[in-house]
């Protein structure tokens, strides 16, 4: 596996790849490592030629500094990791590399759908998610590139900003891997407490419940309920929705949409955690 730090020396070393034919697919993450990474780096590997995966914290994504501050690091463990899982690149930039003093930010939105959930609750941050996947792509230039959707949103508004940008750029959704207990794989699990850690399942729980009382059960009770059932287990709930998969609005009548979806963000100890379900 290949190591770099500077954007022009990958440029330059996938430049090569691509002339000689090679496919190339592409991981962003933040680093902190696990087996929900590991799977998106084994979907590229199935597909691609060779794979590339980023590690970078990125500053413009968080809209609060003490999430910025932190957020798990864990270096020598992600690279054993990627060795590991068969990653042939991996890119650890520097800020200044992916936000050079002598360019402007661009600035993105996507109001159909940034504009929920995620977006309402945390301003500015889908913008910081666009910026950071547009610079990436246009170092990595890759043909494909993964995303979980454990992120349901962040995937919808990555598949927007291609579409609008024109980024030559196939992007794939891959699975949420769950912990046995059900709770989503996150980098945030790791600042989980031990009993924070058992109480996290319940979201899963939560959603699960959602999903088989959808046809039976008025969907605002459904909500609030799912609301108080995640307080009473000592969550700090931020919301919980059941949405259209496609557009996010809120959904009223389930027999109206084809694909629909449970979104949750809750706070738990110092760790914000955020999960989905496919419900129909
Ligand atoms: P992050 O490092 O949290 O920014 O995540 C990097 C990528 O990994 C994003 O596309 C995430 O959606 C994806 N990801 C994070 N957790 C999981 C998971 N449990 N299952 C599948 N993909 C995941």
């Amino acid at each position: 596996m290949k190591l770099f730090h500077h954007s022009s020396d990958i440029q330059v070393y996938i430049k090569e790849l691509k002339q000689q034919g090679k496919t190339i697919g592409f991981v962003p993450t933040m680093g902190a490592l696990h087996k929900g990474h590991v799977s998106l780096v084994h979907e590229a590997k199935n597909q691609c030629d060779i794979v590339v995966c980023s590690i970078f914290i990125n500053p413009t994504q968080f809209n609060k500094k003490s999430d910025f501050v932190n957020y798990p690091i864990d270096i020598g463990n992600d690279t054993k990791m990627l060795e590991n899982s068969g990653c042939d690149i991996v890119f650890i930039p520097k800020a200044t590399e992916i936000y050079p003093d002598s360019e402007t930010v661009a600035s993105y939105s996507f109001p159909a759908i940034d504009s929920m959930m995620e977006g309402e609750h945390r301003p500015g941050h889908f913008t910081g998610v666009a910026q950071v996947v547009k610079r990436f792509f246009d170092i990595v230039t890759p043909n494909f590139a993964y995303f979980g959707l454990k992120d349901y949103q962040q995937y919808l508004v990555i598949k927007t900003l291609a579409e609008k940008e024109h980024i030559d750029t196939e992007i794939i959704g891959c699975p949420t891997i769950r912990e046995t207990d059900g709770l989503a794989m996150s980098s945030r699990n790791r600042l989980l407490s031990e009993k924070e850690r058992a109480t996290a399942s319940v979201i899963f729980q939560v959603m699960n419940r959602v999903k088989k009382s959808l046809l039976t059960t008025d969907l605002s009770l459904l909500k609030e309920q799912s609301f108080q059932a995640l307080k009473e287990a000592g969550l700090e709930p931020e919301y919980f929705e059941i949405a259209d998969a496609d557009t996010l609005l809120p959904i009223v009548e389930v027999k109206e949409h084809k694909k629909v979806r449970a979104f949750v963000a809750a706070n738990l100890g110092k760790a914000r955690l955020i999960d989905n379900m496919e419900l129909i």
